[in-house]
């Protein structure tokens, strides 16, 4: 480092691009398994969802969260994870690529080393992730952002949910069950679940349905209300679209963040 430090060599240094973000926006980082579908494949995911491997996800995502003090939400679905950073982090100067390069990194290192305590199937081969920066200037943007993710984890679940019971229980081959599955609605899909399989969409694990939902909460650990207040990373399974979850929920949005409380004792 001394030796570089002078020397004719260290204009090079000036080349490198300033890349720090903005104030006073909502700093948001999704992460997404690379062709998940082969790895889901090659390490036997149950279908339209292993509940292990979503752990796995989970659990990579509570260790970034545990990193990066200044992440206030994080929401997982499937193959993917998106963080949320407080709006007036200075994390890394606020630079885009220590941030984005940060994160993806210890999410996968992470992926990798909890993968053994919830898979029995051991890892063939190194999984990798892709990740990108978006800013959301206000907070209806940032709403209707993880909005769009939960509307997504909707979307493809309820067709999953329909696509692998006419597969498995019904035996069509794939492209059968897609056939009959085009062109449907919703309320199609929710019909064909209860009809054909007695199945009542909305009972199925809210984890599927709705994703997770990381937060910050002072979490209660004893009876009485002066006992001890410890902070934790908690999972929640809930609707985000709704305006209730933001009431709940008021610390995310609050312009000074201090995490909210939770009574449930379920962290992770
Ligand atoms: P930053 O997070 O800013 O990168 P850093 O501590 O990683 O902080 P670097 O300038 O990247 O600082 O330097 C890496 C340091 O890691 C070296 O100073 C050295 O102490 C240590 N290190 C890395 N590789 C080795 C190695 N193979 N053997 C011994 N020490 C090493
Ligand atoms: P890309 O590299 O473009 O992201 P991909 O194959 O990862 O390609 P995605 O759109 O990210 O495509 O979809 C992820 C896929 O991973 C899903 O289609 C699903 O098949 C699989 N998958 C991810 N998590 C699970 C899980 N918990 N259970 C079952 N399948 C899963
Ligand atoms: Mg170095
Ligand atoms: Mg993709
Ligand atoms: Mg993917
Ligand atoms: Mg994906
Ligand atoms: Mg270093």
């Amino acid at each position: 480092r001394r030796s570089m430090a002078c020397s004719r060599y260290e204009y090079v240094k000036s080349y490198e691009q300033d890349d720090s973000i903005l104030p006073n926006v909502w700093i948001v980082i999704r992460i997404d398994g690379k062709k998940f579908h082969k790895f889901s494949k090659v390490h036997d995911f149950e279908k339209p969802n292993d509940e292990n491997a979503l752990n796995v996800m989970n659990a990579a995502a509570v260790t970034v969260m545990q990193e990066f003090r200044d992440i206030v939400l994080a929401y997982g679905q499937s193959d993917e994870y998106s963080f949320v950073f407080r709006k007036e982090t200075t994390a890394f100067k606020r630079r885009s690529a220590k941030l984005l390069t940060y994160v993806t990194s210890l999410f996968s290192s992470s992926y990798v080393l909890r993968w053994p305590h919830w898979m029995s199937q051991p890892m063939a081969y190194a999984p990798c992730f892709d990740g990108r920066v978006v800013l959301y200037p206000s907070d209806e943007n940032l709403r209707d952002y993880l909005s769009w993710r939960q509307a997504d984890v909707h979307v493809n679940n309820l067709y999953n949910t329909a696509f692998w019971k006419l597969v498995l229980q019904t035996g069509l081959s794939n492209q059968q069950a897609e056939e009959r599955l085009r062109g449907t609605f919703s309320a199609d899909k929710n019909e064909l679940l209860f009809q054909e399989f007695g199945i009542n969409y909305n009972n199925m694990p809210a984890m599927y349905r709705k994703g997770t939902i990381l937060l910050r909460k002072r979490v209660v650990t004893g009876e009485l209300p002066d006992e001890k207040c410890r902070q934790a990373i908690v999972p929640l399974h809930e609707d985000l679209i709704s305006a209730q979850f933001w009431k709940t929920h008021s610390e995310i949005l609050a312009n000074k963040y201090v995490p909210g409380t939770h009574n449930a004792t379920e962290p992770m």
